[in-house]
Formats: C-alpha cells, structure tokens, sequence
C-alpha cells in the first residue's frame, strides 16, 4: 500500500534532501508543496522530477484556503512540514517574514491537517503523523558544557528562533488539545549538498573557491554541532514513521566545532582539491567581521533519545562529510552559480543598525 508525504519546503535544503530519500523507496509518495522564495530551488529536485510517484504544488502555507485543497485532493498519510524562513541575520532584518510563515504558516496548517485527520477512516487516523521540523536554537545557548536534551527549557535569542519556539508550542498544543497525532524533531546545524551559499559552510567553500575574503563573525570561537544533511533526512522520515504521537526528538550530529576551525578545514581541502597559485593558501583570505548581535555561543545536542527509541546515529563523520560536500560544490558549479544568480549575491546581511 502506498505511503503519501506532503512535504513543505520540500524545495529548500533539508526539504530536498528528504524528498529525494523517500523517492528511493518503492511505496512512497511525495507532494511537495512551496512558495518557492529565494531558498527554494527545483534544481534541487531535479534527480526525481520525473518520479512517477512525486508530485510538486507551488503555494504559499499561510494560504488556509489553498492548505485545505491541497490535503483533500491528496490525502496525505504524513506531513512533513519544513517550510520556514530559515536564516538568522535574515529574520534580523526583517522579521515579518518569519511571522507570517513560520507561526501564522503553522497554525493554517494545523488547522487544515485537523481538519483532513478528523475525517479519515479510523485505520488511517490511527496511523496518520504531522511532524514539525525545527531547531536546536529553540534552546538558547550553552556554556562550555552541556547539552540540549529535549527537557531542556525554551529561551531563543533571535527572531528566528523566537519564531521556530512558538511554531513548536503550536504544534504542540493542537496535539494536546485536539489530539493531532504529532511528532517533533529539535537539530543541530545541517550542512551538505544544495545548501543555499548564505550560511556559513557553502559561504565559505564559494568564497574560497574565487579568492574573495572568507567572513567570519567575531573571533569565530562560536561553536555548532554540525550534521550532515542526508544523516538528518533519514533521522526524520524515521520520526515521521515510528516516533511517538505527542514526542519530541532532538537530532545531533556528535560533532561540535568552532566557526573558524571549520572555515580552517574548508581551506585545507580546497587548497588539495582546487589548487590555485593565484590565489596561494586560502586561509589568508580569513576576514573576521563584526559579530552578529545576540550570537549564541554554543548549541550542542543530546541525541541519545532517538538512538535509544528509534535506533538512529550519524554515519557521516565532520571529516568525511565535509570532504564530500566541498567535492559536490566543485562537481556542481551550474547548480550553484544559478541559485547565486537570483536575488542574493553573496553581501553581508543581520548586523542590526
Ligand atoms: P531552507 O531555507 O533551505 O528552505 C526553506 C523552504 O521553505 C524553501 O524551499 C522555501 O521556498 C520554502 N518556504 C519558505 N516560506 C514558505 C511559505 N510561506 N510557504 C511555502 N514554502 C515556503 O531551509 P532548510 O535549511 O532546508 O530548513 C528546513 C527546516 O529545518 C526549517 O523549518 C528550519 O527551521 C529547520 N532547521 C534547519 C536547520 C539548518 O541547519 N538548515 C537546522 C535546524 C532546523
């Protein structure tokens, strides 16, 4: 029997990936539906648009009426809902954004995936899952120890994060008031092929690549927990299949670095596999820059939960994972160069004055 996914932002970075996993398993079915902002890409689902179980609907998810049709014609098993403005020094500059989609886009819907639940057969509804994807900067921020378990009080710093907790108490609250079986994931940052070139990994890779200066915010000590994008894919479709109504799961990638540790890697490695004398070491092109205002010091996961319940780990190591990412970034130039050709191009966003 066939197992239909509606996923939102399934045309984003984790999005993609996700749809590109499910598509490799017979049985599955896939509507992505996206407003395809600037961090939306169908080159990014170009490896499954002809599958002929994918399907794609462009639509913004604050739309309730055009939610609402989409869940009666397609009937969804499970919704995986990533759809979110997604970057920091974004939601710094302008905020509204990430109201509107990620807290009014949660709540139309919610409401359009209570309302097709409450109709399904009792078969159906017993199986069916609305799982959220968010982030560990719900947390807030650690000292030099610790982690983020998923008991861990809410307290985000940013707008970002600000809007990602009250989606999350969202979603949450329409599972204990009308019993919508959900299920939520918490993760560390993600990095990998088709990540947009605004965050700090393809930044820096791009950036090297051509010889421009190398950003880094601070003195780059900030240190993030990074997982490998196809390691988070698989952790969430298992959630989404096997995790408990009600639960909460925190993603980590064991894998914590500072900032200009990972910059100092990603030099390494293009400097072996993209030599240039032109350009010489590319550690040289290392420029620190004003810091973000309100940067989190530290975010590392806990993910000790979904191992023991579900029995998922990372198998990317940093070291490999990030070998293969920048070889991807060099075999697939087109795919990145037209991303970068649209409205963003590469400037300096979020310092707030
Ligand atoms: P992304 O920015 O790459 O993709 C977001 C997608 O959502 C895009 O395709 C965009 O077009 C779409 N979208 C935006 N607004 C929309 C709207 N109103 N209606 C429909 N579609 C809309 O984001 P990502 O990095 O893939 O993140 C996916 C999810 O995972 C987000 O919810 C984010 O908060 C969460 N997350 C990401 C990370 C990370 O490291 N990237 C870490 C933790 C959590």
């Amino acid at each position: 029997m066939m197992v239909r996914y509606l996923v939102t932002g399934g045309a984003g970075f984790i999005g993609s990936a996700v749809v590109r996993r499910l598509l490799q398993t017979a049985g599955n079915e896939v509507l992505v539906i996206d407003k395809l902002t600037y961090a939306g890409n169908l080159e990014s689902l170009a490896p499954v648009a002809s599958h002929p179980h994918y399907r794609f609907m462009q639509a913004d998810i604050v739309d309730g009426a055009a939610m609402r049709g989409a869940f009666m014609e397609f009937s969804p098993d499970v919704v995986m809902h990533l759809a979110a403005e997604s970057h920091v020094d974004r939601s710094i500059d302008g905020p509204g954004e990430f109201i509107q989609t990620n807290i009014v886009g949660t709540f139309s819907l919610l409401q359009a995936a209570l309302a097709h639940w409450r109709e399904l057969p009792v078969e159906r509804k017993q199986g069916f899952r609305f799982h959220h994807i968010s982030t560990d900067e719900v947390f807030g921020s650690l000292g030099a120890t610790g982690y983020f378990t998923e008991e861990t009080p809410y307290q985000p710093n940013s707008p970002y994060s600000a809007s990602k907790a009250a989606s999350d108490h969202l979603v949450r609250a329409w599972h204990h008031t009308y019993g919508l079986p959900v299920v939520m994931t918490n993760c560390s940052n993600n990095y990998g092929p088709y990540h947009f070139p605004e965050k700090l990994i393809p930044l820096t890779i791009i950036n090297a690549l051509e010889g421009k200066p190398l950003p880094v915010y601070g003195t780059g000590e900030n240190i993030r927990d990074w997982l490998h994008v196809d390691d988070h894919a698989e952790a969430l479709i298992q959630v989404a299949r096997r995790g408990a109504p009600g639960q909460s799961y925190n993603i980590g990638g064991h894998n914590e670095h500072t900032n200009i540790s990972v910059v100092r890697a990603i030099c390494a490695l293009l400097d072996e596999l993209a030599p240039d004398a032109s350009i010489g070491p590319r550690e040289m092109l290392i420029t620190f820059v004003t810091d973000r205002p309100g940067h989190d010091a530290r975010y590392a996961i806990d993910a000790a939960k979904i191992a023991k319940e579900l029995g998922w780990r990372p198998w990317h190591s940093f070291e490999s994972g990030l070998r293969e990412t920048v070889q991807w970034y060099l075999d697939n130039k087109t795919w990145w160069e037209r991303v970068r050709s649209g409205v963003y191009r590469g400037e300096r966003l979020g310092v707030a004055i």
